[in-house]
């Protein structure tokens, strides 16, 4: 059985943040039309993607998921257990915005299967929380992830952001001291990214906002990794760090370049070296399912070449490059050719190699974009 992982696109939110790219809407109109257009979803891909398959981890996103009632999420989990061999063992994720959820709703939650909670936190300073126009408070925050833990919840993830506007290094060290404080085993911290078509991006663009630059979020970085990996969390990919044994199967499915199939609007699966991506449109994505039962906008079928260079890319930021699977997937050339600015890589102690693999040090993870870009 291939080992697949499975995604859910629910895109509804309270609120646009400042910050957000993400295809999400703040209408709850067509709350019910998604639903059954998802369950239909899901039971068209089973047709073909069912057989010879299990699913090893299950991903709700958005969107806000934990803005959706706890029955509303269950028939999710029930069509895809109806449709599709799922494991045991299945690490089934909620991303849960503090500002949307109870300890009642959390026991909930967990009552109807998931068994991993990831909490958008991003700050725990009420000055960062406002700029980022987080509907929650630092009280918020901190009794979400204590709400989750009181409910069951072992496995309890939590996002930073780090580098905003005006965050001096006291501030970050203030939340990440905050962060590791709470029972939490894993932690996603990442640079603040400015998006294009974000109110953050046009406040930059007048002149409203200032930015750090680069060297200050390297600080920062820097800083991040030797204050986590000092706390007992692993860095095993370029932003996420856990403590030993909760690295989160779902990523680690992107990251080696795994199977996944991913359902509701805006929604990219990957199956088979094949790439297909859902329409982001909520309207035309009911449309669509109601008529044809998938909502696909477009496909692409990687070249050998992509498929080398994606595969490089998210195995260095991640856990390491294998060198026998490369092999076995691309043949011996490429590694051969690159021989040498590996070598310096490591003299340089900007990556690890032993016999099974390659690996970026920490050093090697803040500047892992420039590395790719000499290597690809
Ligand atoms: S809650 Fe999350 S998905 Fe929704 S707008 Fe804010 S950042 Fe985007």
């Amino acid at each position: 059985m291939k080992q697949t992982a499975l995604y859910i696109h629910i895109p509804f939110c309270k609120h646009k943040c400042i910050y957000c790219d993400f295809y999400s809407i703040i209408t709850t109109d067509n709350i019910k039309p998604f639903l059954s257009a998802l369950k239909k979803e899901i039971e068209t891909y089973s047709k073909e993607f069912s057989k010879d398959r299990i699913i090893t981890s299950i991903f709700f996103g958005g969107g806000t998921p934990s803005l959706m009632d706890a029955d509303y999420l269950n028939e999710i989990l029930n069509q895809i257990n109806k449709f599709f061999t799922v494991a045991d063992d299945v690490e089934t994720t909620i991303e849960t915005n503090p500002g949307t959820i109870s300890f009642e709703k959390l026991k909930e939650f967990k009552n109807i299967g998931f068994n991993r909670i990831s909490i958008g936190v991003q700050s725990f300073n009420e000055d960062e929380l406002k700029f980022l126009t987080r509907i929650h408070s630092k009280d918020a925050a901190v009794k979400t992830v204590e709400d989750a833990n009181n409910a069951g919840f072992k496995n309890i993830s939590i996002d930073l952001i780090f580098n905003l506007p005006k965050q001096t290094k006291e501030i970050w060290i203030n939340n990440l001291k905050q962060a590791v404080s709470l029972p939490i085993t894993h932690l996603s911290a990442y640079s603040l990214i400015l998006e294009r078509g974000t109110i953050l991006n046009k406040m930059v663009l007048d002149g409203k906002v200032t930015l750090h630059d680069s060297d200050y979020d390297a600080g920062l970085y820097s800083f991040t990794i030797d204050f986590l990996t000092g706390q007992g969390f692993k860095q095993y990919e370029v932003s996420n760090f856990c403590k030993d044994g909760f690295e989160c199967r779902h990523n680690n499915a992107y990251w080696h370049y795994q199977d996944y199939l991913s359902f509701g609007t805006a929604a990219h699966s990957f199956v088979n070296g094949k790439r297909w991506w859902n329409f982001s449109s909520l309207k035309k994505y009911i449309s669509e399912i109601n008529n044809y039962g998938s909502a696909v906008r477009n496909y692409e079928v990687l070249t050998k070449e992509q498929k080398l260079n994606e595969y490089v890319m998210l195995s260095l930021r991640s856990s390491g490059l294998k060198k026998n699977e490369f092999r076995e997937k691309f043949g011996g050339e490429w590694l051969k050719e690159k021989e040498g600015y590996f070598s310096k890589l490591i003299e340089n102690n900007f990556a690890e190699n032993n016999s099974q693999s390659i690996k970026l040090t920490k050093h090697g993870y803040a500047v892992c974009d420039e590395i790719l870009k000499n290597l690809l």
